[in-house]
C-alpha cells in the first residue's frame, strides 16, 4: 500500500517535505499568528488546518505515518490512541487553550466533538410546582466510576502494565486480504489478546483495589439548586461529573427537570391558570374567595359588586403567576376561569321567583305571530340535542354518525329522540 506521499500538510505550512523541525516551527508560528481567530475571525478553519498540519509534522511518528500513507493513513491509524490524541490536543484546549489564554475550553469551538469524552448521563428530576415557584436546594446521591486511587488508573503496579504485543497497543488488528493481484481488502477487528484495550496486565501485579479495572465505584452527593422560575425540561448540568475512565474526559451529569402536575394550578410559561366554581349570586353580585398560593400565602381574591362573571369567562390577577427565571421579582399572571353553578330545579317558590324576576333584566316581549296563531310546544329535558355545546363529547357526535348511517340504510336504523327533536 506504499503510495506516493501526500504533500498537502506541507503545503499548508508552505514548507517542503524535506523541511526540518526548525523550519516547521518557524513556518507554523508565522501562519498561526496570521490566521489566529482573534486576529482573523473569518479564517477559523484555516487556523485549525495549519494547527493540524503542524501537530502531525512536528511529531516524528505521525510524520512518518503521513509520509507513508497520507492523511488516509492518519485516519486509519485513528482507531487507536494516535488520532484521538491529535484531535484532543488540537481541539480540546491544548493548542487553542494556550493561544486563547485558557478560554478555549470544551464546546467552545466547532469540531470540539472530536475530543475523546465520556457520555453525558441524563437523569430526570421530579419537581413540584411549589419547588419551581420558591426555588429549592436538594441533594442527589448517585454512584459513579472514578479513577482507582490505588493504581492511579493504571490497573496494576508500575511496570506491570504492558503494551499488548499482538496489536502493539492499538487495540485493533488489521487483516489484509488479497482479493485479486494488486487488490487488497483491509479489515479491522478488535484485538482478542487485550480485548481492545491495547494493554495487558500480569495477573499477579493487578491492582487489588480495582481488580485491574482501573476504576472503582464511588458514591457522590450532588447539591442541586432548582432556581425560581425554572421550567419543565430545563437541564441542570454538572460539568465533568460523569463516569471517569483512563484517558477520557468525563462527561456531564445532566438533570432534566420534570414538573409534576399540580392540583390547583396549571402552568403556561410564566403564567398560571386555574378553574374556580362559583354560584349564581357570586356571578351576578361580585366574588370574594381565598386561595392558597404556591408559597403558602393566603390571598383574598375580590371582584366587586357590579361586575358580572359569565360562565366560562376568564379573569386575571397581574403578578400572581410564576417568577421569571433569573429575574424572580418579575412574575407572570394568574388567570382564573370561572365555572358558574346554576341552582337546581325548584330551588325557590313561585312567589319569590316573581320577586326575583322583577330584579333581573327584563325578558324580551313576544313578537306577534305573522300568520294566525302560534303552535305551542313544550321544552323537555332531552339528553342530547344535536350539535348541543353542553352535551358530553361522545353524545352529539355519536348521534350524528348514527343518523348518517341510518340514511344510507333505509328504515333500518331507529333514530334517537335527539335527532327527531332537531328535525322538528
Ligand atoms: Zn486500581
Ligand atoms: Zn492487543
Amino acid at each position: 500500500m506504499a503510495s506516493v506521499a501526500d504533500t498537502r500538510l506541507y503545503e499548508l505550512l508552505g514548507v517542503s517535505p524535506t523541511a526540518n523541525e526548525g523550519d516547521l516551527k518557524k513556518a507554523y508560528r508565522k501562519l498561526a499568528k496570521e490566521y489566529h481567530p482573534d486576529k482573523n475571525p473569518d479564517a477559523g478553519d484555516k487556523f485549525k488546518e495549519i494547527s493540524f498540519a503542524y501537530e502531525v509534522l512536528s511529531n516524528p511518528e505521525k510524520r512518518d505515518l503521513y509520509d507513508r500513507h497520507g492523511e488516509k493513513g492518519l485516519r486509519e491509524g485513528g482507531g487507536g490512541p494516535g488520532m484521538d490524541d491529535i484531535f484532543s490536543h488540537i481541539f480540546g484546549g491544548g493548542l487553542f487553550g494556550g493561544f486563547m489564554g485558557g478560554g478555549g475550553g470544551r464546546g467552545g469551538h466547532p469540531g470540539a466533538g472530536r475530543r475523546r469524552r465520556g457520555e453525558d448521563m441524563m437523569h430526570p428530576l421530579k419537581v413540584s410546582l411549589e419547588d419551581l415557584y420558591n426555588g429549592k436546594t436538594t441533594k442527589l446521591q448517585l454512584s459513579k466510576n472514578v479513577i482507582c486511587s490505588g493504581c492511579s488508573g493504571k490497573g496494576g503496579k508500575a511496570g506491570a502494565v504492558e503494551v499488548c504485543s499482538s496489536c502493539k497497543g492499538r487495540g485493533i488488528r488489521v487483516m489484509v486480504r488479497q482479493l485479486a493481484p494488486g487488490m487488497v481488502q483491509q479489515m479491522q477487528t478488535m484485538c482478542h489478546d487485550c480485548h481492545g484495550e491495547g494493554q495487558v496486565i500480569n495477573e499477579r501485579d493487578r491492582c487489588k483495589a480495582c481488580e485491574g479495572k482501573k476504576v472503582v465505584k464511588e458514591v457522590k452527593i450532588l447539591e442541586v439548586h432548582v432556581d425560581k422560575g425554572m421550567r419543565h425540561g430545563q437541564k441542570i448540568a454538572f460539568r465533568g461529573e460523569g463516569d471517569q475512565a483512563p484517558d477520557l474526559e468525563p462527561g456531564d451529569i445532566v438533570l432534566v427537570l420534570q414538573e409534576k402536575d399540580h392540583e390547583v394550578f396549571q402552568r403556561d410559561g410564566n403564567d398560571l391558570h386555574m378553574m374556580k366554581k362559583i354560584g349564581l349570586a357570586e356571578a351576578l353580585c361580585g366574588v370574594r374567595f381565598t386561595l392558597a398560593h404556591l408559597d403558602g400565602r393566603q390571598i383574598l381574591v375580590t371582584y366587586p359588586p357590579g361586575n358580572v362573571i359569565q360562565p366560562g369567562c376568564i379573569r386575571g390577577i397581574v403578578g400572581e403567576g410564576m417568577p421569571h427565571y433569573r429575574n424572580p421579582f418579575e412574575k407572570g399572571n394568574l388567570y382564573i376561569k370561572f365555572d358558574v353553578e346554576f341552582p337546581d330545579k325548584n330551588w325557590i317558590d313561585g312567589e319569590k321567583l316573581e320577586l326575583l324576576e322583577k330584579l333581573l333584566p327584563e325578558r324580551p316581549t313576544l313578537p306577534r305571530p305573522t300568520s294566525g296563531e302560534f303552535e305551542e310546544v313544550d321544552l323537555h329535558e332531552l339528553e342530547a340535542t344535536r350539535g348541543g355545546a353542553g352535551g358530553g363529547a361522545g353524545g352529539p357526535g355519536g348521534r350524528r354518525e348514527a343518523y348518517e348511517d341510518g340514511s344510507d340504510d333505509e328504515g333500518g336504523y331507529q333514530q334517537g329522540p335527539g335527532v327527531q327533536c332537531a328535525h322538528q
